[in-house]
């Protein structure tokens, strides 16, 4: 009688503590020496990020007190920031001599393999968020298995397989030989009327991307010889974006050409991507129709680079990368003074992942002040992907995508790369 007595209690015991245990959720606290508040746009020091599960909680002036259950983490001498958000990578590649063949090579596992790779190194960089513009589609796997936590990365929001026309800078079969070529339609991102266009946003939706990625104009590395020639017509863009909206979807166009760009903006995308030969006329259009401006002055300055080195990029390649890539930073300065609306992106894959920051040592270069290039990558770009509700900035209710730098970036902007911890989701992923 004695012992189911005594077995009985003990299961009460337990049950009271498990109660305990999940009404009293561990709180987070940190306890930040400087928090970026990229809201107003001013440094605040000795300050308190509280954090449960999640989300941020409650942010208050001053070092509290903790709970004994809290976890307190001391980012005293530390600068504190929103989670970083790239709104321009590609995570399935990464650019080295050679790469063109690559494609003949590797099939979709090991796209998969290396990308998890390239998802970590970007994550650990600090940018808890970033929009992938463009791959064979394993980038939509990478996004499902990224939020079902089975490989670490940050957030992801894709485009899938982006839509170009024949022979346009995202037609997967550029260069091929022609018996291997074929003739991609819609479902591969390649339309060549209203039709098709309907079709490819509609495939896009049925394959699980978030949003719509166009090629409004030439691209530097594809196997085709203009680098900025405009590739749709107004229609064919009309249809995509009024397609999009049906979907949910933005669209975010790649533009080096001005009348590529033009068409586009006329059209109705969210963002010009890169935007290398924007003129005055287009500028303002931008302006006009609230248009966002994702520079990717980084993967300019790197093509460039990269094209010095013999055999790096194929002989149709390299003079278009010569030509493109170290315009880019002229043309952002220009925008930026004009008020266009800017949104920070890189192009990572185009050049190392984790080199992300290096965008904002460009920026500033440019004349963009560090609190703005900053701003550009969480509260600006939060407000592109249609997530500010949850992303961007360090307040109650939003995810608690936070990290640390071992430096002041207003002092100076290469402390951006100097990343002491990163928490995604409220969890710590990385902390030096
Ligand atoms: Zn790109």
């Amino acid at each position: 009688m004695y012992y189911p007595f005594f077995m009985r209690q003990l299961s009460l015991l337990k049950t009271a503590l498990l109660i305990c245990f999940c009404t009293a959720a561990q709180r987070t606290i940190l306890h930040c020496g400087q928090l970026v508040d990229v809201k107003s746009g001013k440094m605040l020091n000795s300050m308190t990020i509280i954090v449960e599960k999640n989300k941020i909680t409650d942010v208050r002036n001053g070092y509290i007190q903790p709970n004994s259950s809290d976890q307190i983490i001391d980012l005293k001498n530390k600068t504190v920031l929103p989670g970083l958000i790239d709104m321009h990578v590609h995570l399935e590649s990464e650019t080295k001599k050679g790469g063109a063949a690559e494609r003949f090579v590797l099939n979709p596992p090991d796209i998969a393999f290396q990308s998890i790779g390239y998802a970590k190194t970007t994550l650990y960089a600090g940018f808890t968020t970033v929009r992938d513009l463009g791959g064979s589609g394993v980038n939509i796997a990478l996004r499902n298995a990224i939020a079902k936590g089975q490989v670490e990365g940050p957030r992801i929001f894709t485009a899938g397989k982006s839509i170009a026309t024949t022979g346009g800078h995202a037609d997967p079969t550029n260069g091929y030989r022609k018996d291997l070529a074929g003739d991609p339609g819609p479902k591969e991102g390649v339309i060549n009327s209203v039709a098709d266009a309907y079709q490819a946003v509609r495939q896009r939706y049925k394959d699980g991307s978030d949003l719509i990625k166009i090629t409004a104009t030439g691209g530097v590395l594809s196997q085709a010889k203009d680098g900025a020639n405009a590739q749709f017509t107004m229609e064919e863009i009309r249809a995509i974006v009024t397609a999009a909206k049906d979907y949910g979807f933005r669209v975010a166009a790649h533009a080096h050409g001005a009348e590529g760009a033009k068409r586009a903006i006329i059209g109705g995308v969210n963002s010009i991507e890169h935007g290398t030969f924007l003129d005055d006329e287009a500028i303002r259009l931008m302006k006009e129709n609230g248009t966002w401006y994702v520079p990717t002055i980084t993967a300019g300055k790197s093509v460039a680079d990269s094209a010095k080195i013999p055999g790096y990029y194929t002989d149709i390649v390299t003079p278009k990368a010569l030509a493109t890539g170290p315009q880019l930073q002229a043309t952002f300065a220009k925008a930026y003074k004009a008020g266009v609306k800017i949104a920070f992106g890189t192009d990572a894959g185009v050049f190392a992942h984790g080199k992300n920051w290096m965008e904002f040592v460009y920026m500033t270069e440019a004349g963009m002040p560090a609190m703005e290039a900053i701003r550009a990558a969480t509260i600006h770009a939060a407000e592109l992907l249609g997530a500010a509700e949850i992303l961007g900035v360090i307040e109650s209710g939003k995810l608690a995508d936070i990290i640390a730098l071992d430096a002041d970036p207003l002092k100076d902007i290469h402390a951006m790369g100097k990343i002491h911890l990163v928490m995604k989701d409220g969890k710590i992923v990385r902390r030096n």
